[in-house]
């Protein structure tokens, strides 16, 4: 107990982040404070559906403060039937925006939401097995820098 009581208050200062946010046309801005567990990137049909692309880029924190600065009442949420599937979002712009359970102080925080440099790394890819068919190698695929001519 008495290691404990030395040890967690040092780590809770270590590694707990503070990061802000905002959507697309600025109407939500927020604050967090979390310990980021993990970092998935999943390719699962809800999360493709979701944000339109290959895969949802999700950091999750269980020790979560969320608070929004402006725009709190814009934020919409929708849970797909018979799943414990949610997403929140803008109302006026449609962004992905972090899903808060203030009684669980559990977050799921849209990556791109973010302004504040994440410092967590990918934890993995997951629902490799519901990707998109044209989900292949991306990493090869050419790059450009900008907007090719
Ligand atoms: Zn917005
Ligand atoms: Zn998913």
């Amino acid at each position: 107990m008495q290691l404990h009581s030395i040890s967690l208050p040092l780590k809770a200062i270590i590694m707990r982040e503070t990061h802000k946010g905002s959507c697309l046309c600025g109407t939500v801005q927020f604050e967090i404070q979390a310990t980021f567990k993990k970092f998935f990137f999943c390719h699962c049909s809800h999360c493709r559906k979701g944000t339109g692309s290959a895969h949802g880029s999700n950091l999750f924190a269980f020790d979560a403060d969320f608070t929004c600065s402006a725009g709190e009442e814009a934020i919409k949420s929708y849970n797909v039937p018979s799943s414990r599937h949610r997403r929140s979002f803008c109302e006026s712009c449609g962004s992905p925006v972090p899903t808060y359970d203030r009684e669980n102080s559990f977050i799921v925080v849209p990556a791109g939401s973010l302004d504040t440099p994440v410092s967590a790394e990918p934890t993995a890819h997951i629902f490799m097995g519901s990707k998109a068919n044209w989900d292949e190698k991306l990493e090869d695929v050419t790059k450009f820098d900008e907007l090719p001519k």
